[in-house]
């Protein structure tokens, strides 16, 4: 026991005197800029992290996930997966992180990719999210190495391209190639950035669909010799008023979603158009007497996993046959757009329990279990690589992702740093 304590102390101090290393990284990490769209220096980074990876005796490799959405010869969707095989078979923890960036946007007073440090924090776009936990996992992972270098099992880490646009030529590539399967990972720790005493189990369901109603043209001064296809889909929007969306609100979940405002199902009317499409800038002309034959709205729903989709579908289906039913001429086309099912990881589960444990011991407090709002490359590990066993846990200030002057705390990286070393240590060397 003595000497688990003592291997557990050399762990910590390890990553304490790996500071400054972890600070460098992290600026190097923000100095690429691999701002997605369109995906700019995806190589760049990925050929810097297997410099760092074949250092430490990973077998590493490049796959660009050719042909995915967004892959071309100017912009190749780039991922880089490092694996790392211990001195005996058992079961291996792999850490993924995105490599892409959102746009600067406008606002900053700090350079996006210089990586300022000031005041404990380092500056730049994805500095929170999310180069800083992947420069923290990476800290976590040498650290063990140099600690516990009889390990079995086996770890990985990966660089995935394409996240904030979806992720296809990132984690959902590579799961589509057998990188992530319960043959070859059993636990997954996604470094998003989530604050550090939080564990994030999964993510709402999403479900997009388009609603066409149809009409039929005809001379706006006479509108009764067409049928105006907008005011059959503002009959859907009304009715989505009546009677959906107070429907919605009363749909509560057991799932630890945040923020609290998202603990239950939501649609967001992404568009709607109807008629003549809106005039070019430089015609200065009116539009043409018409009565509008076609109106198009695009639905954003995110579900519960106390729903299936299903239901979702159902609920719409279910509003659109009531108005053929009311009202005279009303037609609708339904397309089914996207759909991604909810997931958790269960609490009990040993990626959890492992890094309950590690955030106990560093931060001395209960961690607290969320539920992400959106959804993140979970969706493709959990659905593609049948692999439940995954969670998000990560530094940084979930709300400044994506902001102006978005920064991450270095004390958080570390902190955040020990706990991943801690539960992989936990998953990997449960005995020594
Ligand atoms: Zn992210």
């Amino acid at each position: 026991m003595d000497a688990r304590i003592d291997s557990q102390t050399a762990l910590l101090a390890r990553i304490d005197a790996a500071r400054d290393d972890l600070v460098a990284l992290t600026r190097d990490l923000i100095a690429f800029p691999t701002l997605n769209p369109p995906g700019e220096a995806y190589l760049d980074i990925c050929e810097y992290l297997e410099r760092r990876f074949s250092g430490r005796g990973f077998a590493v490799e490049k796959v660009r996930a050719k042909d995915a959405p967004g892959d071309s010869d100017r912009y190749p969707r780039w991922n880089v997966i490092a694996r790392r095989e211990g001195n005996a078979p058992g079961q291996c923890v792999h850490f993924n992180s995105h490599i892409d960036v959102v746009e600067v946007g406008r606002g900053w007073t700090k350079d996006p990719f210089g990586g300022a440090v000031e005041d404990g924090k380092i500056y730049g776009r994805g500095s929170c999210d999310m180069k800083g936990g992947l420069a923290a996992s990476i800290i976590a992972v040498e650290a063990f190495l140099d600690t516990h270098p009889d390990f079995a099992g086996a770890i990985e880490i990966s660089g995935t391209a394409d996240e904030e646009t979806g992720g296809y030529g990132g984690v959902a590539y590579l799961a589509e190639h057998g990188y992530f399967s319960p043959e070859r990972v059993q636990h997954v720790i996604i470094p998003e950035p989530l604050n550090k005493d939080r564990i994030c189990l999964g993510h709402r369901g999403v479900w997009w669909a388009e609603i066409e109603t149809h009409g039929r043209i005809a001379h706006g001064s006479m509108p009764f010799l067409g049928d105006c296809a907008v005011r059959h889909m503002g009959a859907v929007v009304a009715e989505m008023e009546r009677s959906l969306f107070p429907a919605l609100a009363n749909k509560r979940t057991d799932m630890p979603v945040v923020p609290e405002g998202a603990r239950q199902s939501t649609m967001n009317i992404n568009s709607l158009h109807g008629g003549q499409t809106e005039r070019p800038k430089d015609y200065t002309g009116f539009p043409a007497a018409v009565v509008p034959d076609s109106a198009r709205m695009i639905i954003d729903r995110r579900y519960l996993i106390e729903e299936s989709a299903d239901e979702v579908r159902g609920e719409i289906v279910a509003i659109l046959e009531k108005l053929k039913v009311e009202r005279e001429k009303f037609t609708y086309d339904l397309r089914e757009l996207w759909q991604v099912s909810p997931t958790m990881t269960a609490k009990d589960s040993p990626v959890v329990t492992a890094t309950a444990r590690a955030i106990e011991t560093v931060l001395k407090k209960q961690p607290d279990y969320v539920v992400s709002p959106g959804t993140y490359d979970q969706k493709h590990i959990d659905r593609i690589g049948r692999m439940h066993n995954c969670i998000a846990y990560g530094p940084g200030i979930l709300d400044l992702a994506h902001q102006p002057d978005e920064y991450v705390g270095i004390n958080d990286m570390i902190d955040s740093a020990k706990v991943m070393a801690l539960s992989l240590r936990d998953l990997l060397s449960p005995a020594d």
